[in-house]
């Protein structure tokens, strides 16, 4: 029996074989061919089909897990059409007389290595992409099946990482759980993982490798904890567990519904944290009153280049229509600091988490900031919908920011486009400064939605990203629960509202402290909306 701990990024616990799937690339030898020229035909061969069986992959990709997941096909296909990447893969054959899976091999480990080494975080992420698309030339090449699970047994799935042409094309009955040595919670693994239900730890590094094949594991997506060999107690430990996870999801059923009350009769609203639509319908699956926080930045980080009007109305219009009558909070543009999109051409900083992010990025850029705004607009025509700025720290930026939507409704005006004239703007309050002046911000603001990530890390001075600071970021810290409280009694001094979208507000530990100090709503992950109503309505 061996115990170890890696990062859960997947909820749900699985038990079963392990299935080790290791890289093709790693195994592929040189060969000196004869021909060179003939070498680089078979190549060309090689990476047509690589790109029709992309394509294939985008559709039917998009009928199983919807476009955006599909979009990923579509840029590969179109890294195999890119003409330095073929360049270099002829060079390499040529200049060495090799065979083309050895060369296509070497020319992507080349331009994975210097995808990685750029600053910009969607650059970065490519780096995993160019290895993806040349894994299936060489499969091809090799004459070898694509990476499929079509194993007999189901397994749980282990590899250095996934690729996310792999992970799309698991099959969710023959795939217990997932398990990689690398990978962070925000990697393709995780997302498509977390899409599909399919429990998952990632990050246990060199203790995984192929010498885990076939053997039974434990593995558990809620603590990270896996357990190798695991004896039969703890098999049946774990079982049981299971069993009661299965009966308290039974027992959630109860509060589909049902208002969240206290049996004092103190309401909370539950909304969700959303990211994009297919999130919107796993708010709804889980019964959320609304929206609490859609960040709306996904849609930029997906993009190669700033999405248009058209493109962000679309997608804002498709939330609010899958939420119907429930309020759609749509939090604006917050890029920059560990979120990057190359084509903003933010500078590099010194410090970019206190650097030129979010609001301040759509102050200094007012045409990006009204293309957006005038899609939410034009959005709010279909459903329940606000507006929400990221940090703000000042009254002006509030102003200001009002005085750009002001224009932005203006154009909208002139051009004859139907929106919700009493479209609420309010503010998250998640920076220290917001929340000290809370009295004058609730003056001009709408609603107040405290974002306790950011309010942590800029009120303990820790910096959110940074795991090695574990000890020091207390998130029931008295000092962030002191200004919580004062931010909330300035809204209702203001006549507003005042929810919490940060983390902690699914902190059920705290819920009965939030009820207490009046915080009118609680915006969560969409599986946590119903474990949270149950605790609310036993309070
Ligand atoms: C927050 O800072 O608490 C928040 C909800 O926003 P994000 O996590 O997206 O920065
Ligand atoms: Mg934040």
């Amino acid at each position: 029996m061996m115990e170890l701990n890696g990062k859960g990024v997947s909820k749900g616990i699985a038990i079963g074989r392990v299935r080790y799937i290791s890289q093709v690339m790693d195994k592929v030898e040189k060969r000196i061919v004869a021909d060179a020229e003939d070498e680089v035909r078979r190549f060309e061969g090689a990476r047509a089909l690589a790109a029709t069986q992309l394509g294939e992959l985008a559709v039917t990709t998009a009928e199983k897990l919807g476009d955006k997941n599909a979009l990923l096909f579509e840029i590969h296909q179109m890294m195999l059409e890119d003409v330095d990447y073929r360049e270099a893969v002829g060079d390499k054959i040529r200049s060495e007389n090799a065979c083309a899976e050895w060369s296509v091999s070497e020319t992507a480990v080349e331009f994975s290595r210097d995808f990685a080494q750029m600053t910009d975080e969607y650059m970065q992420a490519r780096a995993a992409d160019v290895l993806d698309v040349s894994r299936r030339v060489v499969e091809i090449l090799l004459g070898k099946q694509p990476r499929r699970n079509a194993f007999d047994e189901p397994s749980i799935l282990a590899a250095w990482d996934f690729a996310p042409s792999e992970t799309a094309q698991l099959e969710r009955e023959t795939t217990l759980a997932l398990l990689t040595s690398g990978g962070s919670a925000n990697s393709h693994t995780a997302i498509f993982a977390r899409t599909m239900g399919i429990p998952a730890v990632i990050g246990l590094g060199e203790s995984l490798d192929e010498s885990w094949n076939g053997r039974q594991c434990i593995l558990d997506g809620d603590t990270g904890r896996i357990i190798l060999d695991p004896s039969e107690a703890e098999i049946e430990a774990v079982r049981e567990k299971q069993r009661r996870q299965e009966e308290y999801r039974k027992e959630l059923e109860a509060y589909r519904g049902r208002e969240s009350k206290t049996r004092q009769g103190k309401e909370v609203k539950l909304f969700a944290n959303i990211g994009n639509v297919q999130d919107a319908s796993l708010a709804m699956e889980n019964d959320a009153e609304g929206v609490g926080l859609f960040r709306s930045e996904f849609l930029y980080l997906e993009s190669k280049d700033y999405p248009d009007e058209d493109k962000q109305f679309e997608a804002y219009k498709a939330v609010a229509q899958v939420m119907r009558d429930r309020l759609v909070i749509i939090r604006t543009l917050d890029i920059g600091a560990d979120k990057q999109a190359a084509y903003f051409k933010l500078p590099s900083e010194e410090n970019p988490a206190m650097g030129l992010r979010a609001l301040r990025i759509c102050l200094q850029r007012p045409e990006v900031f009204k293309t957006q705004l005038r899609a939410i607009y034009r959005a709010s025509a279909f459903g329940r919908v606000a507006v929400m700025l990221p940090m703000v720290a000042s009254v002006w930026e509030l102003r200001r920011a009002k005085e750009l939507a002001a224009q932005a409704r203006a154009e909208l005006d002139e051009q004859g486009v139907a929106y919700d004239r009493s479209l609420p703007i309010g503010i998250m309050v998640e920076t220290p400064a917001a929340a000290v002046i809370s009295d004058q911000l609730a003056k001009e603001a709408d609603f107040f939605s405290i974002g306790t990530n950011d309010l942590t890390q800029y009120t303990l001075a820790v910096d959110r990203q940074n795991q090695g600071l574990d000890e020091f970021c207390d998130t029931h810290h008295e000092a962030v629960l002191r200004l919580i409280k004062t931010t909330v009694d300035n809204a209702h001094a203001a006549g507003i509202w005042c929810g919490i979208c940060g983390e902690l507000g699914a902190d059920e530990t705290l819920t009965a402290r939030f009820i207490e100090m009046g915080v009118d709503e609680l915006s969560v992950t969409p599986p946590a909306v119903l474990p949270l109503r149950k605790r609310v309505c036993e309070l």
